[in-house]
C-alpha cells in the first residue's frame, strides 16, 4: 500500500496517522525523539534532526508524499524532500507562517485586517515605535507558541527591557487588543485549488494557551463567521497553499474581526471534528495529501473541546492519575490521550470533545467533565 509521511512526532503527527491508517496508509513519521507521540503509532518511524539529509532521504525513500505537524519545522528540510516527492504544504508557504512579520505582511497583501504593529529588528526600529501600539505585545517574530516568547509591555521603558529580556531577537510589537472573544477557522485546499473549510470554531485561551473551544449553530454571529470564512480562504489563495491551513482571529466590541495568526497544520482548535464533524481536519490533511477529492465537512450537531493541560495531574499537589473514569461515565464524551511519558504544568497532554443532541447537554456534560477535571470553570 501507499505510504505517507509527517515530518515532526507530537500529537498532531500521531493523529494524522490515525487518519491515514484509517483509510488504509501506510504511515512513516520523521521525529529526532525515541520516544514521541506519532513516532509510536506509525509503521516506519525514522528518528532523525529534522535537517540531517540521512533522515530526509530515508523519509522520502517510503512516504509517496510529505506533509509536516509542526510550525517550525526548518524550509531548507521541506525543500530538500519537495526535490524527490510532493510536500504538502510546501516550504515557501511554511516559512511565511513561521515568521510573524512576514505573516502579517501576507495577510495585509491579501486584504486582512490584523493588530496594529510594528516589526523591532534594529534600535532604531524600537525608538519609532508609535506611542499608539502601546499597551502593546511584545511577541518574538520566530518560534513562539503557547504564548512562549511574548510580554505584555505598557511604556516605552517596558518595551526596551522585554526586547533586552529577547536579546533583541527579531520581534513584532502589537498593539493590545480589547478582545470580545476568538475564533478560528480550518481550511483545506487542494492540489487543484479546490477549498472546504470546518465551522468557525469559537476559542477561550488561558494564560496565551487553547483551553476551550465550542461549535454549534451561531456560536459566532454570521456577519463574524462569514468574514472569517471569507478571509481564511483569501489567505489560503493567496499563499497558493496546499494543505490544512488554520487561521486564528480575534473578534472586537464592536464585532469587527482581526485576524491574530495562521498555523500551516490541523490545529488545537480543530480537534472537536474528529468526532464532532463527518470529516475531521486530519482526514482533510490526508486527503490533500494523497490528492484525493475534498468535500465540505459538515457539523454532526454540537462539540466542546476541553484541553487536557499537565496542570490537572498536579491539581493536589503531587502528581496523580486524573479521573478518566468519572468523565467516562457520562455519555458523548471522547477522550484523547497523546500517549506523552511525563506531564508537566502547561504541557498538552490530550483533550477531550463532548457531543451530543443539544447544545445544552453538551454544556452540562463539558461543564461536569470540567469540574470533574480540575479545569476552572467556563
Ligand atoms: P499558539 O499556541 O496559538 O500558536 P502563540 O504563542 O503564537 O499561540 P498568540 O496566538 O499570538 O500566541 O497569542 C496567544 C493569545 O494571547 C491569543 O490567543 C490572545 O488570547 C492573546 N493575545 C495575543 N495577541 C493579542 C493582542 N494583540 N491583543 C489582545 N490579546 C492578544
Ligand atoms: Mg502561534
Ligand atoms: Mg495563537
Amino acid at each position: 500500500g501507499a505510504t505517507l509521511g509527517v515530518m515532526g512526532g507530537g500529537q498532531l503527527g500521531r493523529m494524522f496517522v490515525h487518519a491515514a491508517q484509517r483509510m488504509g496508509y501506510f504511515t512513516a513519521v520523521l521525529d529526532p525523539d525515541a520516544d514521541s507521540p506519532a513516532g509510536r503509532v506509525s509503521h516506519h518511524h525514522i528518528r532523525s534532526d529534522y535537517l540531517d539529509p540521512q533522515g530526509l532521504e530515508q523519509l522520502a525513500a517510503k512516504a509517496q508524499a510529505i506533509t509536516t505537524e509542526f510550525e517550525n519545522v526548518p524550509a531548507a528540510a521541506l525543500e530538500q524532500l519537495a526535490r524527490q516527492r510532493p510536500v504538502a504544504p510546501g516550504a515557501a508557504a511554511v516559512a511565511i507562517a513561521q515568521d510573524r512579520a512576514k505573516e502579517k505582511a501576507h495577510f495585509m497583501k491579501c486584504g486582512v485586517a490584523c493588530a496594529p504593529h510594528a516589526v523591532i529588528e534594529t534600535p532604531q526600529q524600537l525608538a519609532a515605535v508609535a506611542d499608539n501600539l502601546l499597551p502593546g505585545i511584545l511577541k518574538t517574530s520566530r518560534l513562539g507558541y503557547d504564548g512562549k516568547g511574548q510580554q505584555r509591555v505598557a511604556t516605552r521603558e517596558e518595551l526596551a527591557a522585554a526586547w533586552d529580556v529577547m536579546k533583541r531577537v527579531p520581534c513584532v510589537l502589537e498593539k493590545m487588543l480589547p478582545l470580545a472573544y476568538e475564533c478560528s477557522v480550518v481550511v483545506a485546499r487542494g492540489q487543484d485549488g479546490a477549498m472546504v473549510s470546518l465551522p468557525v470554531q469559537r476559542n477561550l485561551h488561558r494564560g496565551g494557551i487553547l483551553a476551550i473551544t465550542e461549535v454549534y449553530d451561531a456560536n459566532v454571529p454570521a456577519a463574524a463567521a462569514q468574514q472569517a470564512v471569507a478571509s481564511a480562504r483569501a489567505v489560503a489563495e493567496g499563499l497558493g497553499y496546499v494543505g490544512v491551513l488554520c487561521i486564528e482571529f480575534f473578534v472586537l466590541g464592536d464585532g469587527s474581526l482581526v485576524v491574530n495568526e495562521m498555523a500551516p497544520r490541523p490545529h488545537n482548535s480543530g480537534h472537536w471534528s474528529i468526532e464532532g464533524s463527518d470529516v475531521s481536519q486530519f482526514e482533510l490533511q490526508v486527503r490533500t495529501l494523497a490528492g484525493l477529492p475534498l468535500t465540505q465537512p459538515r457539523a454532526l450537531g454540537p462539540s466542546i473541546m476541553l484541553n487536557l493541560l499537565g496542570d490537572i495531574w498536579f491539581r493536589n499537589g503531587g502528581e496523580q492519575v486524573p479521573p478518566w473514569a468519572d468523565v467516562l461515565a457520562l455519555s458523548g464524551t471522547h477522550l484523547h490521550l497523546y500517549g506523552k511519558t511525563s506531564a508537566r504544568v502547561g504541557r498538552k497532554m490530550g483533550h477531550l470533545t463532548v457531543t451530543g443532541a443539544s447544545l445544552e447537554q453538551v454544556r452540562s456534560t463539558a461543564r461536569r467533565c470540567a469540574e470533574l477535571l480540575g479545569i476552572d470553570p467556563f
